[in-house]
């Protein structure tokens, strides 16, 4: 089990609280002590080793465009307004200003279910607000390196967070270019143009160098680079995109290969930003070899998706690279490994390198610095703490919409509310389930134990004997976990009111989140979580555990400190079948006996904003911040 178990969680004062026995508040109700990550320029400066850096005479090659501001969120306040200080970095210099509002103030007693249909301040309150959210930094030159990105090349989040935020900066007025291997199996259908930018890179590799061609191509609308390496060890020629033995040399390569492409073409841009352990060594190699060589511009920002993969591996990487000098690399303020002296942990690298990094959620931040999900880093983070934060990702509201979804039988938005239920009539037909008058809930997901799949077995027959239909879509690669719920669907196979769909259908995902009344995410642990988020867009009821980003964007509607036009979901804590009892339990009895609170849960849940819109501004507050680092 990937999750340390018995981990406390501490819920965010302000934000999503949980109680898995109603009426009583939950237990660990404790604000996590965030007080450091409130962040301190000179300090910042010290946290990354040997990083000689800003050499200010370098000029930026990225075109100056203007910025346009953008107004803030009209319905909802920041994120960081949930948190327990701001996570992602208060800029603290005269120039930028983000104010962290203070988290909302512990209520005396909370009464056992709160009705929702109170008064709202109008939107216009807080849309006449100035936003704080409004990036007031100049217009950037940024580079993505990353080993995914939708739909050309998509394994995980990982790849929706690169094609979602890219769009996000560009809009902004940003340059912003994206490096990627070239696959054999890229999704070439949604390339334009491309063609060959860049002849002849020979990028070193052991004693040699391993001569490489890089294209350029749009990705609707984006600019992408894919580099393609001609050598017999084929790197990526392979028909997928994980799962070789030679993964960690396949991304080291490819790390050294697009900082050379960025070297040799003379690009100087003043954000690079990395993802997870595949891309962790770009810091590295900016910093320890090619600002050597002239590259004093660029600063580096390094996401973290998923901590339980961080790359660990041994000394021949050093000499495949070039960076050499095992006693510096395997010094523990570096490269070494927390726990295996032998070994070389390159997440660790890049989060010791990395002018800042981020992880996917504050929550998840805190969980994976002090809460024991780290998989070993929490010293590693600790230490670099005034460089590290979380930032929710946002979705693609192109993509996910239900005013604009092709996908759907009727589409529908907030004014048009009811047609959401000729979507649940269209599932139901769809599926052979009965038309009554219950509730749909929905798990849509990996079949993977990170899901809390125990849990998602025990709420099926829950929902069935509490008066609720339930549906699933999901698939594992694990052959066990697929014939444990083709057993499962077997077995319900005549339930009118039950219907598992094993394997992955994105346009049927499309159907069911609009046609479902309630969406379960009952995760073990869920670093930011993207289905609560399609969920809300979609009046969906998210009902979900208190962990990572679903703690972070999911505010239970009986328990929450948020003002009652913000809470949008039912939350609960502990990982067990009470505690989703509770939780799914509410859920089902508001249907049945407060259809109007529901409804208007539900509109409150279609106003919240997970657009790219805050994230975006976050991540530029971000790299304007170490711009100057
Ligand atoms: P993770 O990245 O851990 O898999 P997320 O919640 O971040 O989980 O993202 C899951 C995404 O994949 C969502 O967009 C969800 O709709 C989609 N998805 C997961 N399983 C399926 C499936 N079986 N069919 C269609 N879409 C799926």
């Amino acid at each position: 089990m990937p999750t340390a178990p018995g981990v406390p969680v501490a819920p965010r004062p302000g934000a999503s609280r949980a109680a898995d026995q109603p009426g009583q508040p939950p237990a660990g109700d404790t604000p996590p002590d965030l007080a450091p990550l409130a962040l301190d320029l000179s300090e910042m400066v010290t946290t990354a080793p040997s990083l000689d850096l800003l050499d200010a005479t370098e000029i930026p090659s990225a075109p100056a465009a203007e910025v346009t501001p953008v107004p803030g969120p009209a319905t909802v306040e920041p994120l960081v307004a949930a948190s327990p200080a701001p996570m992602s970095p208060a800029p603290v210099s005269d120039e930028v200003q983000v104010e962290a509002t203070p988290p909302a103030a512990e209520s005396e007693a909370e009464p056992e279910s709160v009705h929702i249909l109170e008064p709202y301040p109008e939107q216009s309150d807080t849309s006449q607000a100035p936003s704080p959210y409004v990036y007031q930094g100049p217009s950037l030159y940024i580079v993505q390196i990353t080993p995914e990105m939708a739909p050309v090349a998509k394994v995980g989040g990982l790849g929706d967070v690169v094609f979602g935020l890219t769009r996000e900066l560009s809009i902004r007025g940003n340059h912003v270019e994206i490096i990627l291997p070239k696959y054999d199996n890229l999704r070439y259908d949604h390339i334009y143009e491309l063609h060959v930018a860049f002849q002849d890179l020979w990028v070193p590799w052991y004693e040699g160098a391993i001569h490489c061609t890089v294209y350029f191509g749009f990705v609707h609308d984006r600019k992408c680079f894919f580099i393609e390496p001609h050598s017999p060890d084929n790197f990526f020629n392979r028909g997928a995109i994980y799962g070789f033995n030679d993964d960690l040399l396949r991304y080291a390569f490819f790390s050294r290969a697009a900082m050379e492409f960025l070297f040799k073409a003379g690009k100087h841009p003043d954000i690079i930003h990395c993802h997870d352990w595949q891309t962790a060594l770009v810091p590295l190699f900016l910093f320890e070899i090619y600002q050597h060589l002239g590259m004093t511009h660029p600063r580096v920002c390094l996401t973290i998706h998923n901590f339980k993969h961080q790359g660990v591996t041994g000394q021949e990487l050093l000499r495949a690279t070039g960076l050499g000098r095992p006693e510096h690399f395997f010094d523990y303020s570096r490269l070494r490994d927390n726990h295996n002296p032998h070994a070389l942990n390159l997440l660790k690298g890049g989060i010791v390198y990395a002018n800042f990094t981020t992880t996917v959620s504050p929550r998840y931040a805190f969980e994976t610095r002090d809460g024991g999900q780290g998989f070993g880093l929490e010293p590693t983070l600790h230490t670099h703490h005034l460089k590290y934060g979380g930032v929710v990702n946002g979705i693609d509201y192109d993509v996910w919409n239900p005013e604009v979804d092709r996908y759907l039988p009727v589409r529908y938005g907030l004014d048009t509310l009811d047609g959401k239920y000729d979507n649940k009539r269209a599932l139901r037909h769809r599926f052979l389930l009965a038309d009554n008058a219950k509730p749909i809930i929905a798990f849509i997901g990996r079949l993977d134990p990170q899901k809390g799949l125990e849990l998602v077995r025990h709420a099926i027959f829950y929902s069935l004997e509490h008066g609720a239909q339930f549906v699933l879509l999901g698939s594992s690669p694990d052959a066990r976990i697929n014939a444990d719920f083709w057993g499962l669907k077997r077995m319900l196979n005549d339930s009118p009111d039950c219907h598992l769909e094993i394997g992955y259908d994105e346009e049927l995902s499309h159907l069911i989140y609009a046609g479902a009344d309630m969406l379960l995410v009952p995760s073990q642990f869920e670093p930011c979580g993207l289905t609560q988020l399609i969920a809300l867009r979609y009046g969906t009821i998210p009902v979900v555990r208190a962990v990572g980003g679903l703690a972070d964007t999911v505010y239970d509607k009986d328990y929450s400190h948020r003002p009652l036009h913000e809470r949008n979901g039912y939350v609960f804590e502990n990982y067990d079948q009470p505690g989703l009892e509770s939780a799914l339990g509410r859920a089902i009895a508001c249907y049945y006996q407060h259809p109007d609170h529901f409804r208007e849960l539900m509109k409150n849940a279609m106003r919240s904003d997970y657009s790219w819109n805050i994230p975006g501004m976050d991540y530029l507050n971000i790299y304007n911040y170490i711009r100057d680092k």
